[in-house]
């Protein structure tokens, strides 16, 4: 039978939630356990798909294909479960499943409300996501609600955990508050009381927390503790202190070291073995410790919230471990990359563009592809990234000029990347290929497969097939595909089924190291096993530095 833990948050947002519920689910299953962690977010939006990365940060994709919350991928970076669309779900799809129901009179002429109906909703969500009743289901399910607690919208969730512990009896389900102790530094004191007035607003409701997670900036002495647990109700052992590290990966240490993972066991009567954190301090140790460095420049729109792309961050750093080499991330706003100003790029030891939508900065991309192109800069171009740099390729070096994508010029004389729909025949018939049709105007979303050609870049790092996830719209036109490898552009990849561009790259020798590709390589990458592009790309950074003879910082071991 499947085990739950609530996870909740107090007194402000960003307090690391997301971080602590996937080292608590680390922690269990290297004790063996089979484990899965489910997100609730309590927005009324479907899914983040159509949210800003401005707003809400990046928006995960899964294996199939589900638009989700950013904390799915720290729980695929921290625990081997894969998630699936099932993991997460917000308060709108609880209640456009309700009302579907109430449509089809399914209710049977009841009055539908919150309790039970959306309550009852959300417990079925959550059962599904821990894969109750199919052979996917998990010994213990770490479910993350949203939002902090006294807020009106989360309600719901908090009101459905609590039936969920009622009915399930407290041997079933555990509850972890995580809260904030904030230093005030004219007291020269650590407070304790917006801890207890948020355990007192859980306990209000019926839920009384076993474990408090106290973030603060420091180590929450001793005495302090006895006093968060005096006025929560809490056991001393149950107050945990979480204090700044410098590197997510020590967060399951932390944890551990106080006992959190054991107590979690006694309450759900789970015996395992022991917890085995090798590979977490091997971890820390490789970040902590690197040989050398790199510096890449990241040239995108959402300059200044590095949220949006948390995924591509976490997989240039693991691929920097592998590198035994600490990755700065530079971000070079697009907007303002122009002719004078494109130089700048030469201080790196790699250009990188990222997935993005929209027209604003794109011509400070397609320059920033021309740069790595022009300079030998090793160029990695990510899903808009692959668009650009083929933009840049057909205007430059296939003297298709003014090519560029639909998107941002529905009327462009070249449509060298544009919806399947919008693709031209030589006399100008718009081609429609029974396969493909059904793509025009919609997302390409989850993951697909693509055949390598061997001899090139992408077979060297993939072999025969690549299976990456994908986000977008737009594709490669085929009807330019000749053009453009007559010009000297190498199709790498192209997907099984639709026969859609997946990789373009420039042979070895014109260029050390430029890629294009379709799909998000970032949402695949762990800190365990790093990623085989990125790892390639950082390691074509550093064979760059040494050549173009750029400055380190880091002295070598
Ligand atoms: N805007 C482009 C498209 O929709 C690229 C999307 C992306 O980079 N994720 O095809």
């Amino acid at each position: 039978m499947t085990k739950y833990v609530f996870v909740t948050g107090g007194v402000v947002s960003s307090l690391g939630k997301g971080i602590a519920s996937a080292s608590l689910a680390a922690l269990l299953e290297s004790r063996g356990l089979k484990v899965t962690l489910i997100k609730l977010d309590p927005y009324i939006n479907v899914d983040p798909g159509t949210m800003s990365p401005f707003q809400h940060g990046e928006v995960f994709v899964t294996d199939d294909g589900a638009e989700t919350d950013l904390d799915l991928g720290h729980y695929e970076r921290f625990i081997t479960t894969r998630m699936k669309r099932t993991n997460n779900f917000t308060t709108g799809q609880i209640y456009m499943s309700v009302l579907e129901k109430e449509r089809r009179g399914d209710y049977l002429g009841k009055t539908v409300q919150v309790i039970p109906h959306i309550t009852n909703e959300m417990q079925d969500f959550i059962r599904r996501g821990a894969g109750h009743g199919t052979p996917e289901a998990v010994d213990v399910a770490i479910v993350e609600i949203g939002g902090t607690v006294g807020d009106i919208e989360s309600l719901p969730f908090l009101e459905a955990a609590r039936q969920m512990s009622l009915k399930a009896g407290p041997t079933n389900v555990a509850f972890v508050h995580l809260t904030y102790v904030p230093w005030i530094a004219a007291a020269g004191e650590l407070k304790t009381k917006p801890t207890q007035h948020t355990v007192q607003k859980l306990r209000e409701i019926g839920i009384q927390p076993d474990a408090l997670l106290c973030r603060a900036d420091r180590r929450i002495p001793d005495d302090e503790r006895e006093k968060i647990s005096l006025f929560t109700n809490v056991p001393e052992y149950g107050v945990i202190s979480m204090w700044d590290v410098n590197t997510i990966y020590k967060v399951p240490r932390v944890l551990h070291e106080q006992g959190l993972d054991q107590m979690i066991c006694t309450k759900l009567q789970l015996n395992t073995k022991a917890a085995d954190l090798k590979r977490w301090d091997t971890l820390v140790s490789e970040v902590e410790n690197p040989k050398t460095e790199v510096t890449i420049a990241m040239c995108g729109k959402y300059t200044d919230l590095s949220d949006s792309y948390k995924s591509l961050n976490e997989a240039l750093r693991h691929a920097g471990i592998h590198n035994h080499a600490r990755v700065n991330i530079e971000y070079v706003d697009s907007e303002t990359l122009d002719a004078d100003h494109v130089d700048q790029l030469g201080k790196y030891d790699a250009i990188l563009v990222p997935g993005g939508f929209g027209k604003r900065g794109v011509e400070g991309k397609i320059l920033a592809a021309q740069y790595a192109r022009e300079h030998s800069t090793p160029y990695l171009g990510i899903c808009l990234g692959m668009q650009v740099a083929t933009i840049e390729y057909a205007r430059h070096k296939a003297h298709l000029a003014g090519a560029n994508s639909t998107e941002f010029e529905p009327d462009a004389p070249h449509k060298v990347i544009a919806l399947i729909d919008e693709w031209q025949d030589a006399d100008g018939s718009i081609q429609k290929r029974d396969e493909k049709s059904d793509l025009g105007g919609t997302m390409r979303l989850g993951a697909q497969s693509s055949d390598v050609k061997p001899g090139t870049l992408a077979h060297e790092i993939y072999g025969p097939v690549v299976t990456e996830r994908h986000r977008h719209r737009y594709e490669a036109n085929e009807q330019y595909l000749d053009a453009l490898q007559e010009a000297g552009l190498v199709i790498s990849a192209i997907t099984q089924r639709e026969k859609l561009t997946e990789i373009v790259e420039l042979p070895r020798e014109v260029h050390p190291w430029f890629m294009g590709v379709q799909f998000h390589p970032e949402f695949k990458s762990t800190p365990w096993d790093g990623h085989p592009l990125f790892i390639a790309f950082i390691k074509a950074a550093l064979e760059h530095k040494a050549k173009a003879g750029h400055a380190t910082s880091v002295k070598a071991a």
